[in-house]
């Protein structure tokens, strides 16, 4: 499950290898759009560190946790969806249609959203 940092997409969009539509970024995170959107706002918000999954963090990662919630918060204030709403997803492992190993927050709004997902 966890890859070598050299080969994760993810590590290479973080590093700037890799191009991206950035939104956001600070010392420790870095937002960008997701390549295939599912929603008008698609946002992808993730650490700068390779974490493979939310699975694989621990009490170590607490800070850099809360930093991708409250980066997720700012993109959608910055896109204009803190009235309307929008939704902040974390998918881990097949079930959950974990895709990308390397942690990520989706930033999802502009449109109304169902529930349950599928
Ligand atoms: P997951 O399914 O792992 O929760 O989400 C991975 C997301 O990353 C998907 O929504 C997918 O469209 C997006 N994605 C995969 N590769 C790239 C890429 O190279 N660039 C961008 N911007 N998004 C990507
Ligand atoms: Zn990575």
């Amino acid at each position: 499950m966890t890859r070598p940092e050299g080969e994760c997409v993810f590590c290479r969009i973080a590093q700037g290898e890799l191009g991206s539509d950035r939104v956001m970024e600070d010392d420790e995170v870095v937002a960008f759009r997701d390549l295939n959107p599912q929603a008008p706002t698609h946002v992808l918000v993730i650490p700068k560190r390779h974490i493979a999954s939310l699975d694989v963090a621990d009490e170590g990662d607490s800070d850099l946790l809360g930093r991708l919630l409250l980066a997720a918060k700012r993109v959608a204030a910055q896109e204009g969806l803190s009235d309307s709403g929008y939704r902040v997803v974390v998918n881990h492992g097949a079930d959950g249609g974990q895709t990308v190993y390397h942690l990520h927050v989706h930033v999802l709004g502009g449109r109304g959203l169902t529930w349950p997902p599928g």
